[in-house]
């Protein structure tokens, strides 16, 4: 009955992905795991405020799953805080979102992942450093008037 869940989409790849409690020693902690994708729901969710449609057309899954996984994702959390855990953040099932951008003086195209230079203003192209790229979708089309069009690059998936 079970299939295999497709991957998460996922805006962001945390930095810092080990926390502890301070001043025990590791080998007498215990060790919660939140997932990418955990994290994920968390930020779209409480950090970002997002509505729960939001949040699950955002990581492409359905509002149950979503639920889902925000309920895990909080219960985790609560148990490394109450309970003195320590709680790492890797592994999970998702796929990194990336947005294409193209320079207009080079020509040069190139990739970038969600969350670096929001509105693409603040990049600079890798090839010839000019300050001028536009964001373009997977098949190196602009986004015409609406250079920063909200419309995900990846085709959408069956829910
Ligand atoms: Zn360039």
């Amino acid at each position: 009955m079970a299939r295999p869940p497709k991957p998460r989409r996922v805006e962001y790849m945390p930095e810092v992905t080990l926390f502890r409690p301070a001043g025990i020693p590791m080998r007498h902690l215990e060790e919660v795991v939140l997932s990418i994708e955990e994290l994920e729901a968390l930020r779209l969710k409480d950090l970002e405020g997002l509505e729960q449609e939001e949040c699950a057309a955002s990581m492409n899954v359905s509002r149950p799953t979503f639920q889902r996984v925000l309920t895990s994702s909080r219960y985790k959390v609560a148990d490394a805080l109450v309970n003195g855990k320590v709680l790492r953040v890797e592994g999970g099932h998702y796929r990194l979102a990336e947005r294409r951008f193209r320079c207009r003086e080079c020509r040069h195209e190139f990739a970038a992942p969600f969350g670096t230079g929001q509105r693409g203003i603040e990049l600079h192209c890798p090839a010839c450093k000019a300050q001028a790229v536009h964001r373009i979708d997977h098949g190196g089309h602009g986004y015409g008037r609406q250079p920063w069009g909200r419309r995900f690059e990846e085709p959408e998936e069956g829910r």
